[in-house]
């Protein structure tokens, strides 16, 4: 059993990163991500500045607007509109959730998917769909592909089942292991016996947040294991999986953390350098 290492394959990535940025950068090409914040809620304030960290690590410019908890949806709106209109800003991020009076929805619209980071938008989830090569992707399942990817884990031709199906992590999941040419299943609290399709699984995904959902009687030998659960019990972090048993049957399995969790932040940055190459592209 071999255990994925999402620290190090991050910080292998984020290195990588670090190197093209300065190449393209020394051709002119500019890298500027903005993340707008709105409200003190504490979580978001540490996802923010993790994000400027990972932009100052890898030589993106970047800037955080902090907006207060009582900014009205027009105020939102014209700091977005300014960034899209701002050839410097080549990706923009609103940090979700956003206070209760504010509408997401409509404030996400406003960014164009080639600015869209996160890969949240319908521009990008319809390139994902379409199989485009200019999509920006959602990062957690990104960051999946990019860990299956360093492990050299052959996808073709294989059952993947991903249990989930939000439009942040499992549905764009599925979406990728297609394109990799996986046989995809989809799962999600409707589904009725829920082992009878884990137990088929030559890769199997988690991205639910109920603490050890998944257990080694519901897998078999040799199978992949993907958590992206993050499930705090009495301060500490569980995922999905029952690590300890299902590790005994998995060849390839993440813990929890240090497994999908340290990928999401370097998958942003990865999509703000493809944001960045891909306004040049658009340039010449
Ligand atoms: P959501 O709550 O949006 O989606 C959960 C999904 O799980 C839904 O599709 C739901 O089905 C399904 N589900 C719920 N109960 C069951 C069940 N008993 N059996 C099968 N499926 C079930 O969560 P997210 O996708 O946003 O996040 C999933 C997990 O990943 C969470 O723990 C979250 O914290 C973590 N996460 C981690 C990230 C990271 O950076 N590592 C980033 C994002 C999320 P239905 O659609 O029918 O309701």
């Amino acid at each position: 059993m071999q255990i994925i290492d999402g620290k190090l394959v991050s910080k292998t990535i984020r290195e990588e990163l670090s190197n093209k940025i300065k190449e393209a950068q020394e051709r002119g090409v500019q890298f500027k991500l903005s993340v707008i914040i709105v409200g003190n809620d504490p979580a978001s304030e540490i996802y923010v500045s993790n994000k400027a960290k990972g932009c100052h690590e890898v030589g993106i410019l970047s800037e955080t607007v902090k907006m207060s908890e009582n900014t009205t949806q027009e105020e939102l709106e014209k700091a977005i509109l300014e960034r899209v209109n701002d050839n410097s800003v080549t990706g923009i991020l609103v940090q979700l959730p956003l206070p209760k009076h504010l509408d997401s929805q409509s404030a996400l619209k406003l960014i164009p998917p080639e600015k869209d980071v996160d890969g949240f938008s319908d521009g990008n989830v319809g390139k994902l769909t379409l199989f485009k090569n200019d999509a920006l992707f959602s990062c957690t399942p990104f960051g999946m592909i990019k860990l299956l990817e360093h492990y050299n884990i052959p996808l073709a031709g294989k059952h993947a089942v991903v249990v989930g199906r939000s439009n942040i992590v499992g549905k764009p999941m599925s979406l990728m292991l297609l394109n990799k040419d996986c046989t995809v299943t989809t799962c999600h609290s409707r589904t009725p016996n829920l082992a009878d399709f884990t137990k088929n699984a030559d890769i199997l995904v988690c991205a639910v947040g109920k603490k050890h959902l998944i257990t080694e009687d519901m897998v078999k030998d040799g199978v992949v294991v993907l958590d992206a659960g993050i499930n705090r019990v009495d301060g500490k972090i569980y995922g999905d999986v029952d690590f300890d048993g299902v590790s005994r049957k998995a060849s390839y399995i993440t813990p929890v953390p240090g497994g999908v969790g340290p990928m999401t932040i370097t998958m942003l940055l990865y999509n703000t350098y493809l944001a960045g190459i891909n306004n040049e592209t658009r340039r010449v």
